[in-house]
Parts: structure tokens; sequence; C-alpha cells
């Protein structure tokens, strides 16, 4: 009998470098392979498992509505849908939210608003949307096209056209680059993730609302990775203070299912009418059920354990042998060591703490609910990987 991973390399398509490890369950921020070895999860399936893996209260929200009805199509009403969206809008102050099933389709719609919103403003010229250098927004085609990282792009041009790229942070070249005659949008991630755990400054983030205010350009905000909680506040542009037009999310909100939201103000919520978007399993009522138990849990008193937690990491890694700089906000923390991140993140596996790497530095994702005693054995682990020659 073949194993897993034998049988993964003859059947599944090569587009993922996988660790040599089969995961098979877990409890909580404690994950196990298949001999049985436990590890300390501080990747949680990129940011996916909020809650970590079989959580009671998910597992329950869902398995309740599994029973119920586990699909309809968007033909019909359904409650989780509706009550989910009920939920993002009073906790947000956005007025609408379209569901999909993935962060690039969250951002296919973003991209979708901003086109039509452009045209109807300005015409036809107007479809232009600026991205950040080393953003990250997806694989489609288009959402690669709006990823700032050239070499996501080489092998599949062309490309969905009408993307801008400029430096983060830079506000000259951004408003150099913000015609209104032909920028419908700009959209950032106020932490870049896959870029490597970069925060924008606050300046530029208010800058760059200033600066679509001025112009009547929308201001979208790609909360896919950086949303439900993740940062310290439920989404990371709350932080900043700013009130974007369009915000995407995914990732932690399904804990585990797939779902993707794009939520529009009162300046785009009428933007996308009847048989202008849709999505079959959008809005799925298990996925949407999950989803309202996961942001029913992430309260005050939640967020301010993850800043709590968070500043107990910055505080420990930082200056810490073997560690050149700690980045990020919230539980989104990314880690440059003097040895290669790669290097640290398969030592780290060997002595059961699961990392990810963004770009050349060690990223840490561990779930919003993390005991801090398991938070700090991985940390001290992390610290003696990183130390070590
Ligand atoms: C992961 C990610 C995406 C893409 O999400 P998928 O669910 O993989 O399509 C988009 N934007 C950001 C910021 C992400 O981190």
């Amino acid at each position: 009998m073949m194993t897993t991973k034998e049988k993964d390399k003859l059947y599944v398509a090569p587009t993922y470098a996988r660790f040599d490890v089969e995961l098979v369950g877990g409890k909580g921020s404690v994950v196990t392979d298949e001999k049985g070895k436990e590890y300390i999860d501080m990747g949680t399936g990129i940011a996916v498992n909020a809650f970590g893996v079989a959580d009671e209260k998910w597992v329950a929200a869902v398995t309740e509505q599994l029973n119920k009805l586990q699909h309809s199509s968007n033909l019909y009403y359904t409650a989780p849908g509706a009550s989910l969206a009920e939920i993002l809008c009073e906790r947000t102050g956005m007025k609408k939210v379209f569901f999909g099933n993935s962060g690039a389709e969250a951002n296919e719609c973003a991209i979708k608003i901003a086109r039509k919103y452009g045209y109807e403003k300005r015409g036809a010229k107007c479809y232009k949307i600026i991205t950040l250098v080393n953003s990250f927004h997806g694989r489609t085609i288009t959402t690669l096209a709006a990823t700032g990282q050239d070499k996501f792009h080489t092998l599949f041009l062309p490309l969905t056209d009408g993307f801008v790229h400029v430096k983060a942070n830079d506000l000259d070249e951004l408003s150099a680059a913000a015609n209104p005659d032909e920028v419908a949008a700009v959209l950032i991630e106020c932490v870049q993730g896959e870029g490597g755990v970069n925060a924008l400054t606050a300046e530029f983030v208010l800058g760059a609302e200033k600066l679509c205010r001025e112009r009547d350009i929308l201001l979208m905000v790609d909360e896919v990775q950086t949303g439900n909680g993740r940062t310290g506040a439920l989404y990371a542009y709350q932080n900043f203070g700013i009130s974007p037009d369009v915000v995407t999310t995914a990732k932690g909100l399904g804990n585990g299912l797939p779902i993707g939201a794009c939520m529009m103000n009162e300046r785009t919520q009428y933007v996308l009418g009847a048989g202008e978007h849709g999505s079959t399993f959008g809005a799925n009522p298990v996925a949407a059920a999950g989803a309202i138990s996961v942001l029913e849990r992430i309260d005050d008193e939640l967020l301010t354990s993850v800043r709590d937690k968070s500043k107990y990491v910055f505080e420990a890694l930082s200056g810490a042998k073997g560690i050149e700089s700690v980045s990020g906000m919230g539980l989104m923390i990314g880690v440059k060591t003097k040895r290669s991140a790669k290097d640290v993140v398969n030592e780290c596996m060997e002595r059961g703490v699961l990392c990810l790497t963004a770009k050349d530095k060690v990223r840490l994702l561990p779930a919003l609910n993390i005991p801090f005693e398991l938070l700090q054995k991985a940390i001290n682990v992390i610290k003696s990987v990183a130390a070590s020659e």
C-alpha cells in the first residue's frame, strides 16, 4: 500500500513544496502527525484555524447546520449568511457583504466593484487599481495581476490589465500614480503577509485615505490574512482608524471551512446589482454558521489577550541571540533570523513547533486562543533554534 506521501506525489498536481510531514489531527493549538508526534501549531494553516484544531464550539455550530441544510444555492434565502452579514456590518460599520469561498474570490469582487465604480463615475478609461510592491492578493490571473511581486507573474502573461504597483509607505509615489481620470481604487494590506509581515506606517495609511477621499478614488483593504482578530483588532484597518470603501477577508473567518467576504460601505454598497456577480457556494450555510461562531468569540476580551500575547512575543524575541528584527502586528509576526528562515523552520519542526516563512522571515500566526504556556514553549524553541549555529 502506498503512503499518503507516495500517493500525493503520484496523483496530486505538484504545485506545492510540502514539508515532509503528514498531519492527521489535533486539538486546539496542538496538531498531530501520522506517527503520533505532537507539534505546537504556530502557523494555523496560514492564519485559518483562528481557534485551533477541532475546536468544540466551532464544531458544534458547523455540525448543527450540517444536520439541517448543507447548501441551497443563492436562489433562496438562508439564515446563516444573512446573520453573518449582519454581524460583519454591525461590527465594522460596513453596509453590505458579498460572500465567496476564498481570499482571491473576495478580492475579485472588490476589483469588479472598482471597475464598475470607475466606469460609472469617470468613464471607460477609469479602470486602474493601484496596489503595493510586495503585496499578495491571490492566485487567479486577476488577483495575480494585483499582486505586486513579479516572480509570480512571469510565466502567466498576459495578466489582467490595469494594475499599477507603487512602493509601500511612499505617499509621493502613490500621489503621482493616483490620477483619478484613470485610477478607480487603491488596494492595500495594512500588514503585508506573504510579502514579509511588514506593517504599513500609520502616516501612509492615513495619507492614502486622505488622498483617495480628495480624488474620489476607492480605498480598498485586503484583510484576508490580517482580518478576524489576527492583529489585535477585529480588522487591521481599525487599528489605523480609517474608513475603507471595500474590505475583503477570508482565511480566519472560516476557522477551516472555505469562505471569503467582500464588505462594502455606503459609497460602494449598490455598485454591483442583480446578475452582476455571483458564486455558487457563496454564503454556504455550513461555512457561514462556523464563521458566526468565530466572530461571536472575537470580543474585546479576546482581542486584549491577542495584544497581550503579541507584546510577550515581541519582547521575548526582540534582541534575542540570532534574531535581527521582529515585525508585524498582533499575532501576525515576522522574525528575521541570522540563520536562514527555512533552516529555522525545519529545525523548529523537528523540535515540535510548526512555523511558516514569509520571504526571508520566519512567520508566526498562532491561534488567537493559544494557551499562554504553549505560546511560551514555542517561543523558547524558536529562540533556541535561532541562537544555535
Ligand atoms: C492568502 C491571501 C489571499 C488569497 O487567499 P486565498 O484564499 O488563497 O485565495 C489574498 N490576500 C491576502 C492578503 C492573503 O494573505
